[in-house]
């Protein structure tokens, strides 16, 4: 079964693929996995030293994965609650990351800029809206505790009612976190306008060439990707396969995929807009459980998205999870409740799979004496991540005897736990998004948090 295309993918021209590999190379640095990770980090490779020769080679196309599909906000959001972090790495470890992560949001930006690509990125901020009494005391808390962790309001704050009146509505809407760190995009336009820069920049890119094993150096011997078209001996070897992790040989239980949603209408017109504001293009989210978020496009569509596809058994990656008619009309209902007055017809359905690590935390790895390396496991936060993390493993390769802003974060060589072996995989993950779906279906009936709600705030909140 072929996956729906996802908007952002209509709305570009990709003709054929660009031609596989043919036959053996070699090079310095062989990327697995033309998504943002792949490309950001072959991009910033060549920015660093324009003599190395990389190559990144992509099964399908470039943005096939969650690159070309995703909700597009370039957020500074970390997938591990901000007290985790803390818990791991201190306080000064946890502000220079958030400082970096914000940072990476304009320079992300500024970095497309600067390789003409024209991805309809504005940095509106994010808007977090509380629609009920508990919404708004969860709401209220986050921004209190983000307070308490030294974040200043500059970078987060509330904002009342009658403040939100004036930058964006929802119906119900009894205020919002709003944190200025965030900027929309057209990811497609992104991640096929990165693939073209990093030819410029000298790289080159193989498609419809999938690697078929991933083989580490040893002394003399340098590192190997076997692929269907051909074998790359590389000095270093990047995998950047991110949700596709579970499919390649010895990496069953390093991240599970989960399956991440998304609705389009058609455009809106701009006297329905002005009922709604959003005029600076904040993306917006509410305080429910079960993850949600969505973007005014630039040609003045809602794109809305939404986490509760299942698990799938033994981390399963399959095209036909990429749909899921219940989840589709959740997503419909949801779209209808936030905005009362929408009639437009939904004219887009897609979905993907993003990786989520054991213990929330992405991690970036270099080891030297095999060549070995990769980065991931950003749950749904990849977008801005996936940049911080291509500079981290662009500088370990580059300057290795150098500490950088990017390869001294806590997360940098600090690989993560694996997963439990199945059916707990499965059961466990699957209770979890059973229980947001429980506690925010109680929310709604009662106006009043349930136990569940109670768990799970304790377990994933900051
Ligand atoms: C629906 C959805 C909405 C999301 N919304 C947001 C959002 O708004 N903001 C945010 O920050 N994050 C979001 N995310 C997550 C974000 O999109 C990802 O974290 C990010 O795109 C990951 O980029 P990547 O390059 O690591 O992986 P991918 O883009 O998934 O790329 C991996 C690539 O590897 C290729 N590959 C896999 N195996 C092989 C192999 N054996 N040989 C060769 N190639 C291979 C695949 O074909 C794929 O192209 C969302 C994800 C989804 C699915």
């Amino acid at each position: 079964m072929q996956s729906p295309p996802s908007l952002w993918w209509t709305q570009i021209d990709v003709t054929s693929p660009r031609p596989p590999l043919r036959g053996d190379v070699d090079v310095d640095v062989a990327i697995v996995g033309g998504g943002y990770t792949g490309l950001w980090t072959a991009r910033e490779l060549l920015r660093r030293d324009p003599h190395l020769r990389v190559c990144v080679l992509e099964a399908r196309v470039c943005g096939f994965g969650a690159s070309g599909r995703n909700g597009g906000w370039v957020s500074a959001l970390f997938p591990a609650p901000a007290s985790s972090v803390i818990a791991h790495v201190g306080l000064e470890g946890y502000t220079r990351q958030r400082q970096v992560l914000q940072d990476a949001v304009t320079s992300l930006g500024a970095a497309a800029h600067a390789d003409a690509i024209d991805c309809d990125y504005v940095r509106g901020g994010t808007l977090s809206f509380a629609r009920s009494e508990v919404q708004e005391v969860r709401g209220r808390h986050y921004v209190a505790r983000a307070a308490e962790h030294g974040v200043a309001e500059e970078d987060l704050r509330w904002i009342d009612a009658e403040e939100l009146k004036t930058v964006a509505w929802l119906d119900g809407a009894r205020g919002a976190a709003y944190s200025p760190h965030c900027a929309r995009i057209q990811p497609a336009r992104l991640v096929r306008g990165l693939a073209e820069a990093v030819e410029r920049h000298g790289g080159v890119i193989y498609e419809d060439t999938s690697v078929t094993r991933i083989m580490p150096g040893a002394g003399e011997r340098r590192a190997r990707l076997l692929t269907t078209r051909g074998t790359v001996r590389a000095d270093y070897v990047v995998r950047a396969t991110e949700g596709f992790t579970p499919t390649v040989r010895n990496q069953r239980r390093t991240v599970v995929p989960l399956y991440s949603l998304m609705i389009a209408t058609e455009p809106l017109s701009a006297s329905w807009w002005r009922d709604y504001g959003f005029d600076r293009f904040p993306t917006f989210n509410d305080e429910r459980h079960l993850l949600i978020y969505g973007q005014r496009t630039a040609d003045g569509r809602l794109a809305f998205g939404g986490r509760g596809s299942p698990y799938h058994f033994a981390s399963s990656v399959e095209p036909r999870f990429d749909a899921n008619e219940h989840v589709f009309a959740q997503l419909d209902e949801s779209l209808r409740e936030l905005f009362p007055t929408l009639d437009a017809p939904i004219t887009h359905r897609w979905g993907g799979p993003l990786a989520m690590p054991r213990d929330r935390f992405p991690s970036v790895t270099v080891d030297h004496a095999t060549g070995l390396a990769a980065a991931g496991g950003y749950t749904g936060d990849g977008v801005t991540l996936s940049y911080v993390c291509a500079n981290a493993l662009a500088d370990m390769i580059v300057t290795p005897a150098e500490r950088t802003a990017y390869s001294s974060l806590p997360f940098v060589q600090s690989p993560t736990r694996r997963w439990e072996l199945e059916p707990l995989r499965w059961l466990g993950i699957n209770a979890g998004i059973a229980l947001a779906t429980y506690a925010d279906h109680y929310e709604r009936r009662h106006g009043r948090e349930s136990r569940a709600s109670a768990l799970l705030s304790r377990l994933t909140s900051d």
